[in-house]
């Protein structure tokens, strides 16, 4: 059976771009682009049919079908030779019963849905994927692509760096320096990928590998590339399916450059279109206060947008000022009863202390999701039978300096409520033995 796909301006203008050609905006009015499927052709099956067949494949060994974004290649880029495709066997990940955590915050279903449980350690692999498969069959028709460039808050250059090792295929990062924790630094080293570290945060790198990508035969993989976000979207057909195909009241995930949102909203999106689920959850876009310029729009009923400087923040993945995808983000809240929402240092930080004392690992971006929702609670926003999804966007590993600083007390202006550290002692019973009864009752 045949299927399609192709870009088309976020604006509705006119014109069609196969998604094997080099743009990233509109050429009319310069807004984003979007993915477009045919859903006429999608609607030959019945949901019944889809939902057997991505049953039937996910896990499995026939190329590339095993991955949970390939095994609805369908839905996310048909136009692709399966030769092409260049895959970890991403998604599949595990969806947390919180249910300790559920009990502390007054909630009786809650699940996080460990997206860092990844190749990389975060959602970007799901969209990665996708990206550099359509570079790889690009430059297999001959077109001239050098290298593949973006600019990184740290997890995005770690999955292109991978991505792109896997391919053989030349990768430019630019990161903010001394703004990505040290796991995330070390991984486009490790895989042989140009590193440039700007003296300058996000938004600045941001800027120059747009310049950069606009001559020189590079191609830009940021997410105001659309096809990262036919990757992302596949978060929700995931969700759904791990709830036999229903769906959630509530789910929230950390925002930065907004794509992820978006991408979540597209998913829910299609999966109605097609009939696999007949309703839709609520959306929370949960903001870093150092870096909230959604969540003051939202204050504005998305009246007004206006970029802001992002200030430092522990949740530094999303420490963005300039957010590229800021008008899908609100086209997507409006259909989905969006809620933004904002978290400080300190709620982000002891959100994490909290969560990890039920079994979780948390990185500070679902930190600032969990303490979105523990506000939510409180104001009655979210239900104590709602089943919530807490979207976990990288996996806590890549961010121990942060918890060993939470930890030993070392985070400024931050009390740590739920601290706890090693205790030091002689290799001696008694002492080991008095310790022990001091603190175990
Ligand atoms: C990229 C990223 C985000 C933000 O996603 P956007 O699509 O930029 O909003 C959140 N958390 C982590 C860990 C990330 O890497
Ligand atoms: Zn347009």
């Amino acid at each position: 059976m045949k299927f399609n796909a192709w870009f088309q301006c976020i604006n509705g203008c006119s014109g069609r771009h196969p998604l094997n050609e080099i743009i990233y905006r509109c050429p009319q009015c310069d807004e984003l682009l979007e993915v477009q499927h045919d859903m006429d052709l999608l609607k030959q099956l019945s949901s019944e049919e889809w939902k057997a067949l991505f049953k039937d494949r996910v896990g499995r060994h026939e190329w590339p079908y095993g991955s949970s974004v390939w095994g609805k290649k369908e839905w996310v880029c048909p136009n692709l030779d399966n030769a092409n495709v260049v895959s970890t066997l991403e998604g599949g990940t595990n969806l947390f019963w919180a249910e300790r955590l559920g009990n502390q915050l007054g909630l009786s279903d809650l699940w996080i849905k460990q997206c860092g449980m990844a190749h990389t350690g975060s959602f970007k692999d799901l969209g990665m994927t996708v990206l550099v498969s359509m570079v790889k069959q690009m430059i297999s028709e001959g077109k001239n692509i050098r290298a593949v460039a973006c600019a990184s808050t740290g997890d995005t250059s770690a999955a292109l760096a991978a991505y792109c090792a896997v391919a053989g295929i030349p990768a430019i990062v630019f990161l903010p320096r001394d703004k990505v924790s040290l796991s995330q630094l070390i991984q486009p080293i490790t895989h042989g990928v140009l590193t440039l570290s700007l003296d300058t945060d996000f938004d600045g790198c941001m800027k120059l590998v747009k310049q950069v990508c606009e001559k020189n035969d590079i191609y830009l993989a940021n997410s105001m590339n659309s096809l990262r976000i036919e990757g992302q979207k596949t978060i929700s057909f995931e969700i759904v399916e791990q709830f036999n195909w229903d769906v959630p009241d509530v789910v929230i995930v950390p925002g930065g450059n907004l794509g992820n949102v978006s991408a979540i909203g597209r998913g829910f999106e299609m999966l109605k279109e097609l009939g696999l689920i007949d309703k839709y959850p609520r959306l929370v876009c949960a903001q870093a206060q150092q870096a909230d310029p959604l969540y003051r729009s939202y204050k504005s009923g998305f009246k007004k947008f206006e970029a802001i400087q992002a200030k430092t923040t522990l949740a530094s993945a999303i420490q963005i000022g300039d957010p590229v995808s800021v008008k899908k983000a609100i086209k997507t809240l409006q259909t989905f009863d969006g809620i933004v929402e904002e978290a400080t240092e300190s709620e982000l930080a002891n959100a994490v202390g909290r969560a990890n004392l039920t079994g979780l690992f948390c990185c500070p971006h679902t930190g600032v999701a969990l303490a979105v929702l523990e506000k939510l609670v409180n104001q009655g926003k979210i239900k104590k039978h709602d089943r919530v999804v807490v979207v976990s966007t990288a996996n806590g590993l890549k961010f121990t300096d942060f918890l060993h600083k939470y930890h030993t007390g070392n985070l400024e202006g931050i009390s740590s409520e739920f601290a706890y550290s090693p205790i030091n002692l002689p290799a001696d019973y008694e002492k080991v033995k008095e310790t022990i009864l001091n603190n175990v009752d």
